[in-house]
């Protein structure tokens, strides 16, 4: 890919990518379900899943159908999770193509049989269970008699059972052991009644690193996966990158005489004669519109001043004497000594890193490396 081509674009690294993958299986010693919903969290979906299925991971999860089919017809072989609501209409798309689908209410139950029993296959289904998180599941007081529902239709396959954590990512509180113990009981009931589904898991990123005793059979890693911390207090496993990078390029530089209001509503003005440069990034490419934003060029960090447009932005560069029109920005990543993370953005912008990288838009070209 000509980077020249391009006002501003993506840069993913499917080898670091790849050794996330194989640091995460490593260090957790369980297999690692690929978490690629929302675009892979930015990176791309069909190459992130094409790079940890060579890497020879089992299973993706993703929170929609379209994502599933997305998958499949690119060619995509291994298991696939829809870990979100499928309408039923759809549950005939899922059984011919081989996707699992989650389950969590009894009336949805007998939609989908209705809608798989139209089909000649089975439909593989894993019953999610609420075990605290307050979304999306069946209660687990109602989990076992749920689960014998499932077992007995006969439109169904039983592959699997699992439980999400609503606060893994802060492993001083009770709640994580409090859901867990709560997912053991409906465990061991099954047990006694003699229900082993294949797959067993309960585990994100947070949960993954901060609790060993909830990865079960697999653990779903996303935001670990793309080198991102879900917290603080969780610590990534040594050697552990972020895979993307975000670039643009100075596209405009001229000294404004002080007092000059720039950008929309003229949220700030020269104080002087200042160097003013426009780089070619706005919120149409997923930069927010606030105040306060930090950008890299010749490998120092400057200031956006005045209002975030859509598709572009000023920075004000009387610091970089020797900036040129076509430098390279950087908006994610390192340049020089200097690095901007996704994780420092999130804190600027009052929000978590998963939210800036979901946030990177459609419409910017992204360049895949090795
Ligand atoms: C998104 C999601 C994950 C991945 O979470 P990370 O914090 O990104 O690892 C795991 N499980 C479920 C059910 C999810 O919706």
């Amino acid at each position: 890919m000509e980077l020249d081509n391009f006002a501003t674009w993506l840069e993913i690294d499917l080898g670091v990518l790849e050794s996330n993958y194989r640091i995460l299986h490593k260090t957790t010693g369980t297999p690692v379900m690929s978490v690629v919903k929302a675009n892979a969290y930015g990176h791309g979906l069909e190459e992130v899943t094409k790079t940890v299925e060579k890497a020879g991971a089992q299973w993706c999860g993703v929170a929609r159908i379209e994502e599933a089919l997305l998958l499949r017809n690119a060619g995509i072989r291994m298991n696939i999770l829809v870990l979100g609501y499928t309408p039923p209409q759809r549950v005939q798309e899922a059984v011919q193509n081989k996707i699992s689908l989650t389950v969590y209410d009894p009336l949805m139950v007998q939609a989908y049989a209705q809608q798989a029993a139209l089909t000649s296959q089975v439909l593989d289904v894993q019953v999610k269970v609420d075990t605290g998180m307050g979304r999306l599941g069946i209660p687990s007081e109602k989990a076992l008699e749920f689960i014998h529902q499932v077992k007995d239709q006969q439109e169904f396959h039983f592959q699997g059972i699992f439980t999400h954590f609503a606060c893994a990512d802060e492993p001083e509180k009770p709640y994580t052991e409090q859901q867990l113990e709560k997912f053991n009981k409906i465990l061991r009931q099954m047990y006694t009644q003699g229900m082993r589904p294949e797959l067993i898991h309960s585990a994100n990123s947070a949960a993954a690193l901060n609790f060993p005793p909830a990865r079960f059979d697999i653990v779903r890693c996303g935001l670990a996966l793309y080198g991102l911390s879900p917290s603080s207090e969780t610590h990534l496993p040594e050697g552990i990158k972020p895979a993307l990078s975000w670039k643009t390029r100075l596209i405009s530089i001229k000294q404004l005489p002080g007092g000059h209001g720039v950008s929309y509503g003229f949220k700030y003005f020269t104080k002087k004669t200042e160097k003013i440069g426009v780089i070619a990034a706005g919120y149409g490419d997923g930069l927010r519109r606030q105040i306060g934003n930090t950008v890299l060029l010749r490998g120092k960090r400057v200031p956006v001043v005045g209002n975030v447009c859509m598709d572009q932005c000023v920075i004000q560069i009387d610091h970089i004497p020797d900036a040129q029109v076509g430098d390279e920005i950087v908006l994610i990543g390192k340049q020089g000594k200097e690095e901007i993370t996704a994780t420092e953005i999130a804190k600027k912008w009052n929000t978590i890193s998963y939210e800036v990288i979901c946030g990177m838009a459609a419409r910017m070209p992204r360049d895949y490396t090795h």
